[in-house]
């Protein structure tokens, strides 16, 4: 069943039989991409926890409208929130880190701008890597079958997230260095409903900077004995806290039928 991300739905519930007007990215989408005609069906979901049984109730151009039917599937919010705090990397890295730890279930993406960062971003390059990184969001939440989606920050600076991630609950930062922790570390619960992952850029993290971080509070973990990119290293790290912790380990169907 093809997928359609409307936020206009976010707004609240929404009426049985209520038409939606789509605009031009959402109709050429599903006019012209996925070629549906008058009476085709699909979902409609709202980014945050609904999707709807939708039909595509006019097809023609500016005028392709949605008529809105029950509320299909209902999305909780997830029991651990994993945060990934990926450095910031060149080219299109972050767009893949992005996509994949969508895949995985990660609740927010924070770039951050570390010392040995080689990607440096004005006003303006930054909203438009954020407008971009956005909709890598949203499609790969279409895509996987995800209603909620995954918050995207702006960058910050390494020590902004520092003081702002260990306020939120425990910060594990992946390092290669001598003084990592083995992940067997962190078999057990968190306890935590939520805990930030840190990645570092190519460069990786300056050896102070670890020093920091951990004097902070944070836990530095191995990922295991080869040194990864920094886009491996930031799903692989999450893949597996989400498989201790999180839903990753659950056995549900990857179809999410948890139809009302
Ligand atoms: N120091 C690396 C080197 O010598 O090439 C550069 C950093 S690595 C490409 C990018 C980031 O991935 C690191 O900052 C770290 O966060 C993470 N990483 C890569 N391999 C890792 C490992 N084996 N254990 C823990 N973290 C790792």
């Amino acid at each position: 069943m093809e997928r359609l991300y409307l936020p206009q739905l976010a707004s609240g519930a929404v009426a049985q039989g209520a038409t939606i007007a789509l605009d031009e990215g959402q109709a050429h989408y599903l006019v012209r991409v996925l070629r549906l005609r008058k009476g085709d069906r699909l979902r409609a979901f709202d980014g945050v926890a609904r999707e709807y049984a939708a039909v595509l109730a006019d097809d023609r151009p500016r005028r392709v409208t949605l008529e809105i039917g029950v509320v299909a599937r209902e999305e909780a919010p997830p029991a651990f929130r994993a945060v990934l705090a990926q450095g910031l990397a060149k080219q299109d890295k972050l767009d893949v880190v992005i996509q994949k730890a969508v895949e995985l279930g990660v609740a927010r993406v924070r770039p951050f701008v570390s010392r040995r960062a080689v990607l440096r971003l004005d006003a303006a390059e930054t909203e438009r890597r954020l407008d971009r990184w956005r909709k890598v969001a949203a499609e790969a939440c279409r895509q996987c079958g995800r209603i909620r989606l995954a918050e995207l920050d702006a960058p910050v600076s390494f020590e902004t997230l520092l003081d702002s991630a260990l306020a939120d609950g425990p910060l594990l930062l992946a390092y290669e260095g001598r003084d990592a922790e083995p992940l067997t570390a962190f078999a057990a619960s968190p306890g935590a409903r939520t805990a930030t992952l840190v990645v570092g850029p190519e460069g990786g993290f300056a050896p102070e900077e670890a020093q920091t971080a951990r004097e902070r509070g944070a836990r530095l973990v191995s990922l295991g004995p080869r040194i990864l990119r920094t886009e491996t290293a930031g799903p692989a790290f999450l893949a597996i806290v989400q498989y201790l912790w999180g839903d990753l380990a659950t056995g549900r169907p990857a179809t999410g039928e948890e139809e009302r």
